[in-house]
């Protein structure tokens, strides 16, 4: 039985989520899950003959398995019983079908590496290596199983595909938006005015007084007329920014 929101996943629409599953081989709970359309990071937690198990047992002929989605939001610092808590806090690696999610992550302050030229295997490496939330929107991905935490992204717009991450991860409190360069997602550094002043546009020079720069792209950053855009972007899904004075 796949309830709520997994069973929306199922490969053969079945709305009520009920499947009958032949016990032809040994196949395990995540093996059969996703045999039928569902990735394992999509389940949070399970049961098998009204018992809890993991996505590892081995059901056989009869058993009753329950699986059910994220009952609200994830925080990925908690240890579940089905997959290990992140001790670096909330951080994302995004697939390159969602990539218009990186800068709009970034932007916010959160830590979202991206690179379109990493292969799947790399992709799922780095998010076991780092402990990395996996972004996708490709259900193959997300099966991986050295991949512990991730989300199959519904949405295809960036900014319905942010609401979604937003929605469905506890976001951490230090996250400080406008602190992360756009491009290459590094931290970034506070830049005296005179040291990029030859790099500026008139206008910019004459009316900002804080800047700051990426240490890896050299990228200079101010409160001008492209962050205000990205402010009201956030503001039209209903995400506050703390603002930054000129
Ligand atoms: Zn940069």
């Amino acid at each position: 039985m796949f309830h709520g929101t997994l069973a929306s996943l199922l490969r053969k629409a079945n709305t009520d989520g009920c499947v009958m599953y032949p016990v032809g081989r040994r196949a395990s709970i995540k093996d059969m899950a996703e045999s039928l359309g569902v990735p394992h990071t999509e389940i949070h937690d399970l049961r098998c003959n009204g018992r809890d198990a993991d996505l590892s047992h081995l059901p056989g002929p009869g058993e009753v398995l329950e699986l059910f989605p994220a009952s609200g939001p994830v925080d990925v610092t908690r240890t579940t019983r089905l997959r290990p808590g992140f001790s670096r806090g909330l951080r994302f690696v995004v697939d390159e079908n969602v990539a218009g999610l990186a800068p709009l992550l970034r932007g916010l302050g959160l830590d979202a590496a991206y690179n379109r030229a990493w292969s799947d295997a790399f992709l799922a490496r780095l998010a076991r290596e780092q402990e990395r939330v996996v972004l996708s929107r490709d259900r193959a991905l997300l099966k991986r199983s050295c991949i512990a935490h991730g989300r199959l992204i519904r949405s295809e717009h960036p900014d319905e595909q942010l609401r979604e991450v937003l929605n469905f991860y506890s976001l951490p409190d230090g996250a400080v938006p406008f602190s992360r360069c756009l491009r290459c997602n590094q931290p970034l550094h506070s830049v005296d005015k005179k040291r990029v002043e030859p790099l500026l546009l008139p206008r910019t020079r004459l009316y900002y007084q804080h800047f700051k720069q990426c240490p890896q792209c050299g990228r200079i950053y101010w409160p001008g007329s492209h962050q205000q855009s990205m402010r009201a972007r956030y503001a039209a899904l209903g995400i506050g920014c703390p603002g930054e004075s000129a």
